[in-house]
């Protein structure tokens, strides 16, 4: 069978995901490979339907008990044997797991790193056919990772010691060059196809609020979702603690979860989310490693995380069927004192020499840093997502907060002036609040006990706002035009940068958002939208149905089929088998235990006749003809016009990102969207003009021979901050060709 049948077959989907056919061909033509890919990109189709197509057996070795379970129910579900052998089994359990195993009844076995070297173990894969040797979370492997696991150095001698060198695929989520490079070597991946998905994920809506009333914010929020499920994330255990008071003095069903609790009962609360017996979960850092559940539809933080490698990783755990889902932060300044305390009194490990200590310590500060800029940051916040994980995006999303607010642009350059002045007549010894104070001539006895209301800036900008002067602060901060210590104080002092404000070489634009107290959600679409009231009707109907069934196997709801495939089977309306397999998400298995009961439901439900159930098409959804007539229309992307091309003026040298601001001034910015170096960038890139290579935040830049031709050179710079950049020089040939380029070849 070829791998798209069996992927219809088994798991009922139609096509395969960007990356995941690739694997599957290089995993069978015989290549070791390393797939890349975030959470819930689809990492286990990746090996699995390799496994079924390949003769043997296939091992996989994963360090998460929970999700060993998770993945075999779900693959038992599909109708493929599969079996897991691990400390949750008992001796004779796996005893008889492994009897099982060695008569050949499982396709796909899923073991723990530390059940390999058992000698029982030993003795079944001597004499068995392996395959293929999974390995995934892959970076357990790395000592650079953070989630290191001495075990993991068993796989190393197992595929060593294995009779026939088995295929070796490994997968991670992962995607630092160190780890990357210690997985390749540790492993002794030979021949590797390396695969990176990208990081975006599409379906995830990214909202920040900075709000005062998180309480208020939070029960609008489920109350208006009532029956969806829910993570919401805490700082501190109390937080957890009293929130989830809040919600049940509401009537919310909620379970809880920290650190502070007994493993019993974090475990029987849990369990009550993933079996949908409660929709919401409340919740520290401490919950999630493990967690499968795939229709989690959103992620609130009520509290700002410490970086964004936990908030990324915390919000992605919505959406993994891929369905539309909400990722909300809500922010307070606060959160960022409550952080640095936490870094700062962070358990000490005893391993640790004073020097890693203060390495750690610094690099915590500007993971924090960077998570507050996220914070305040006005532009695209999926952007800056990606662009955090090392991925250049073309423009901005439409999808954020901030692509779906109104911002107007400003000009506040005058007002920066009089902060750098304000802040040399300091000799920068303040911080904000001082700062913002005495610009605005406060009466507060602080400033007036310093004497603070004779300097000559007392006062100067007393008609603006404090927040907005905040946000002016906060920016040149973020943009390098000030400088803001690191310690406790905070203080902020000049940058090298701040002379070009001052001395009028470049200005200083803000977006302030014209309704910043709007507490209105733009509402977004979920996958169950596209259904009208009647539609929405027969999904709770099948939703129940689901949540039936799955009492009845003991399984958790999402494993019985998502809601995704819920929504599906309500647009479609199948009566007969083989309309049913025509739902996302069906395949033979799952019609043969479920899909009798589900037409049936939709039969009882339709009374035999198709319906018009959903929106013929999302141009039509009401919400959006909403948003359509009270936001801009949206605009199309850039488009290089003949018009345009011709305005251009060519330099004998010239940055690539002077040219793309040159072509973003030609064109009409209230129809159409920038461009950016960045874009082009990518496409020179794509298109092998030039190479680029990551190493953790710098991004090394080669020109190859045709770049060379076109009449590129790249340049590395060192930044006053002492980090380096490259910078893309090109000749006026270049110029000539990339605009030709993006007349012709790169029109969106
Ligand atoms: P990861 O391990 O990368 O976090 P999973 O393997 O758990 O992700 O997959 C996430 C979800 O995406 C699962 O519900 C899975 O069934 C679904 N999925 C994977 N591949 C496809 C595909 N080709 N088409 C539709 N859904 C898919
Ligand atoms: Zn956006």
């Amino acid at each position: 069978m070829k791998s798209t049948q069996i992927l219809k077959k088994y798991f009922g989907y139609d096509s395969f995901r960007k990356g995941q056919d690739e694997l599957i061909d290089s995993i069978m033509s015989g290549q070791d490979v390393l797939g890349i890919m975030p959470t819930g990109a689809g990492k286990s189709i990746c090996y699995q339907v390799p496994a079924l197509m390949m003769d043997g057996i296939t091992l996989v070795i994963s360090p998460l008990i929970s999700l060993m379970q998770d993945q075999v129910r779900a693959l038992n579900e599909a109708g493929v044997h599969a079996a897991y052998i691990n400390s949750s089994l008992s001796q004779t359990q796996i005893t008889k797991a492994l009897q099982n195993a060695a008569n050949g009844q499982y396709k796909i076995i899923y073991v723990a790193p530390e059940r390999l070297e058992t000698s029982m173990f030993q003795d079944f894969v001597m004499n068995s056919e392996i395959s293929m040797v999974t390995v995934d979370e892959a970076h357990c492997i790395s000592q650079w990772g953070q989630d290191f696991r001495p075990s993991y150095l068993n796989i190393v001698k197992l595929i060593e010691n294995l009779p026939k060198r088995p295929v070796v695929s490994a997968f991670t989520a992962t995607a630092t060059e160190n780890v990357k490079e210690d997985i390749i070597c540790v492993l002794g991946l030979k021949n590797v196809k390396v695969s990176v998905t990208g990081f975006d994920r599409e379906n995830l809506y990214f909202e920040v609020k900075e709000i005062k009333k998180k309480d208020e914010e939070i029960l609008k929020y489920i109350e208006e979702y009532k029956n969806e499920s829910g993570i919401i994330y805490c700082a501190t255990r109390k937080n957890v603690e009293a929130v989830s008071e809040l919600l049940k003095s509401h009537g919310i069903s909620v379970a809880r979860y920290h650190a502070g609790m007994s493993n019993e009962e974090r475990k029987a609360n849990q369990d009550a989310f993933i079996y949908d017996e409660k929709p919401v979960i409340v919740a520290t850092n401490a919950f999630g490693m493990g967690i499968d559940k795939s229709d989690v539809r959103y992620v609130i933080h009520y509290n700002m995380p410490q970086s964004m490698e936990n908030y990324y990783q915390e919000a992605g755990r919505a959406g993994r069927d891929g369905a539309k889902s909400d990722c909300i932060l809500l922010y307070s300044p606060q959160d960022v004192m409550i952080n640095k305390f936490l870094i700062e009194n962070k358990e000490v490990r005893a391993d640790m020499t004073e020097e890693d200590m203060a390495a750690v310590l610094e690099r915590d500060e500007w993971r924090l840093r960077k998570m507050s800029y996220y914070c305040t940051t006005k532009e695209c916040l999926r952007q800056f997502i990606l662009k955090y994980f090392g991925e250049n995006s073309m423009c901005a999303c439409g999808n954020c907060s901030n692509c779906l607010s109104e911002y107007k642009e400003t000009d506040v350059t005058d007002i920066c002036k009089n902060i750098i002045n304000c802040i040399s007549e300091l000799r920068g010894r303040f911080g904000i609040n001082v700062i913002a104070g005495i610009l605005r001539g406060e009466k507060k006895s602080k400033l007036l006990s310093y004497g603070f209301d004779k300097l000559s800036y007392y006062g100067m900008e007393s008609s603006v706002s404090e927040r907005k002067l905040k946000q002016i602060i906060n920016e040149m901060v973020m943009r390098e035009f000030l400088h803001k210590t690191d310690d406790r104080y905070s203080v902020i002092t000049l940058a090298a940068k701040s002379r070009l404000l001052l001395n009028g070489e470049e200005r200083f634009i803000i977006k302030v958002n014209e309704e910043q107290e709007k507490t209105i959600n733009t509402r977004k679409q979920r996958t169950s939208d596209v259904l009208n009231s009647k539609g929405f009707e027969l999904f709770d109907r099948l939703r129940e149905l689901r949540l039936t069934l799955a009492k009845k196997e003991g399984m958790p709801p999402y494993i019985v089929c998502s809601d995704k495939t819920l929504a599906d089977m309500c647009v479609k309306q199948p009566f007969t088998k083989e309309e049913m397999l025509n739902v996302n998400g069906i395949g033979e298995n799952k019609f043969n235990k479920y899909g009798n009961e589900f037409i049936n439901a939709v039969k009882e439900f339709t009374e035999g006749k198709k319906q018009v159930l959903s929106y013929e098409s999302l141009e039509e959804h009401p919400d959006n003809s909403i948003t359509n007539s009270t936001k801009s229309p949206k605009k199309k992307e850039f488009e290089l016009t003949p018009e345009m091309a011709q305005k251009v003026i060519y330099s004998s040298e010239c940055q690539l990102t002077k040219l793309a601001a040159q072509l973003n001034e030609l064109r009409d910015e209230n129809v159409m969207k920038k461009t950016s170096g960045a874009a082009i960038q990518r496409k020179l890139v794509a298109e092998s003009y030039i190479s680029e290579q990551v190493y953790g935040r710098y991004s090394k830049y080669t020109v190859l021979e045709k770049g060379e031709q076109m009449g590129i050179q790249v340049r590395t710079m060192v930044s006053e901050r002492g980090t380096k950049y490259d910078v893309i020089l090109l000749y006026e040939n270049a110029q000539r060709e990339i605009v030709d380029k993006l007349l012709n070849e790169w029109k969106p």
